[in-house]
């Protein structure tokens, strides 16, 4: 199958069957949003939904959280991963949003970048959740699922991934796809045992395809194995009964 009609299949399966997909990260506006994910690195999305509300009643402005120091945003984010480093990154973010920005999140990729604590992945998501812009984040499960279903080729980093599929989906469904390959990857197409008995998209999926295909020459090399030791078997059943035969009839003379 090319890839293009991979592209197009999984666009149309998604449009249709997941058209309000979203981020499963709570929050009420956009300096929430970037506070949960940058937490949201190396962590679930459930652990993030769990502290954030605490967080964001005490913080709820850049200028509090700019006020604020380590030590203090620790105590709200310590059951997250990396809580140390995430906190000094959320002052320091709180402090630049309050000095540079003016209190506003910034919708551009590079101006995002320039925070603490966010890179491009961040970066991409806010773009593209808030400002609705035709970016796509890539973490590790849409690095993965775009691989497998065969979206991306030979992509080994995250920036490769992103230029593929930002090239191949339509400009429009850009912001979208990413929560269509990340809860994918959640739910079905997780990380160790993908489960392909019950996708719903196996159908044009590259890896399963690739999957059957092995199956499929396993099985027939099997199957030719098995018929050529039936041969021998048969044949060598032949040369005995023959001998058998013979000695027969040698005694009978
Ligand atoms: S068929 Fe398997 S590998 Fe392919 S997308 Fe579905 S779960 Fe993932």
């Amino acid at each position: 199958m090319l890839r293009s009609e991979r592209y197009r299949n999984f666009v149309e399966y998604f449009s249709k069957n997941q058209p309000g997909a979203q981020t499963e990260l709570h929050y009420g506006n956009p300096f929430q949003l970037l506070i949960a994910v940058i937490l949201s690195a190396q962590c679930t999305d459930k652990r993030i939904n769990q502290v954030t509300p605490a967080l964001f009643a005490r913080f709820p402005t850049p200028e509090s959280l700019a006020a604020s120091d380590a030590d203090e945003v620790f105590t709200y984010i310590r059951s997250v991963s990396y809580p140390n480093n995430k906190a000094k990154h959320l002052v320091g973010m709180a402090r630049m949003l309050t000095e540079v920005f003016h209190d506003e999140v910034p919708a551009d990729i590079n101006e995002l970048q320039k925070l603490p604590g966010v890179g491009r992945k961040t970066a991409n998501v806010i773009a593209s959740v808030v400002y609705d812009l035709p970016a796509i984040a890539v973490d590790t499960h849409v690095f993965r699922v775009a691989n497998r279903i065969g979206l991306t080729t030979n992509a080994r980093t995250p920036l490769a991934v992103e230029k593929q599929l930002v090239k191949y989906f339509p400009k429009e469904t850009l912001a979208i796809a990413h929560h269509w390959l990340i809860l994918h990857g959640r739910y079905i197409c997780v990380a160790r045992s993908p489960k392909c008995e019950i996708c719903p998209i196996s159908w044009f999926c590259r890896y399963y395809e690739r999957a059957n295909t092995e199956t499929a020459l396993l099985k027939a090399e099997a199957l030719k194995v098995k018929k050529i030791k039936a041969a021998k078997k048969k044949k060598a059943g032949n040369v005995i009964h023959k001998a058998l035969k013979r000695r027969s009839v040698d005694k009978n003379i």
